[in-house]
């Protein structure tokens, strides 16, 4: 064979190899009109990314340490190096330990928080700090508030319930973000470690409006979350414990296990791995 025909054999087998991996992440793209909701195997702590039907990313804190970047990067296209919105429920270390290192090496659009402050934590610094990079290259920060809408295009929609008012001096764990994700006639009730005293508090604000079709257990499964009236108005299908396994917390507790078994809903556990839901407006389905 020619040298010639040799470079233009070669040539050609590269450009074919750049086709087929340009046509991989274009169909490995393609949303089909579905909602998919993963919430990432990160230890003891929670992470939960959601990718809209239009394609618009949203990360729901970042759990501790690096872990949440290897989860992210099952869950993203390799190619894909910006994140649409990014929430920290409240500034302890299982929450948002990791999201410095999410704004680091992606270019967030919106950073939101909630109003409570943890002015000793070094995490907190942390995220502080990486917010403030953020907004030098573009990125916007908000404090979270009820009745916040956020259009995630075709229909999808995350909503703001708690807090309801600025809360800089509350338990950290009290001024959780609890934001509600719908599409269609699914939904999902996120809560980062609202306490039952905030989980009654919206019982009362917004009654029969939330149900959902997945609740994310409050607190890892604590018992100091999930209160039977709050989870008998979201009245789930399923019910994910965002925990690590054999943490030292014991959780999720025996009661919180219990209660979900007698109200007949089904349980995922991302110590079992990344669970993920896929919703098509109608329904959900596990992945
Ligand atoms: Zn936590």
């Amino acid at each position: 064979m020619q040298k010639s025909t040799k470079v233009l054999l070669l040539v050609l087998a590269i450009l074919v190899l750049i086709n087929a991996v340009i046509w991989y992440a274009v169909i490995r793209n393609q949303r089909d009109g579905t909602l998919t909701v993963s919430f990432l195997n990160i230890g003891q702590g929670d992470a939960t990314f959601i990718e809209s039907p239009s394609g618009v990313q949203v990360l729901i804190d970042g759990g501790k340490g690096r872990a949440v970047l290897r989860e992210l990067s099952g869950v993203m296209p390799w190619f894909d190096r910006s994140i649409d919105v990014v929430i920290g429920t409240h500034p302890d270390q299982d929450h948002i330990g990791g999201l410095p290192d999410v704004l680091a090496r992606y270019r967030v659009s919106t950073v939101l928080r909630s109003s409570v402050l943890d002015e000793e934590g070094s995490d907190f610094a942390a995220f502080n700090e990486a917010i403030a990079k953020e907004k030098e290259s573009g990125g916007v920060e908000m404090i979270a508030e009820r009745g916040q809408v956020f259009d995630l295009g075709d229909g999808a929609t995350l909503t703001i319930l708690f807090p309801d008012r600025d809360v800089p001096g509350l338990e950290t764990n009290t001024g959780s973000v609890v934001a509600r994700l719908k599409y269609g006639n699914t939904s999902f009730m996120l809560t980062g470690d609202s306490p039952q005293s905030i989980e009654e508090y919206l019982v009362r604000l917004d009654g029969e409006a939330l149900h959902s079709s997945v609740l994310k257990a409050g607190h890892h499964g604590s018992r100091t979350s999930s209160s039977p009236l709050f989870v008998g108005f979201v009245d789930p299908e399923y019910a994910v414990f965002s925990r690590g396994c054999d943490n030292s917390y014991g959780h999720p507790h025996e009661e919180v296990v219990e209660l979900f078994k007698r109200f007949e809903v089904q349980t995922r556990d991302t110590c079992d791995g990344r669970v993920t839901f896929v919703s098509d407006g109608q329904s959900v389905r596990t992945r």
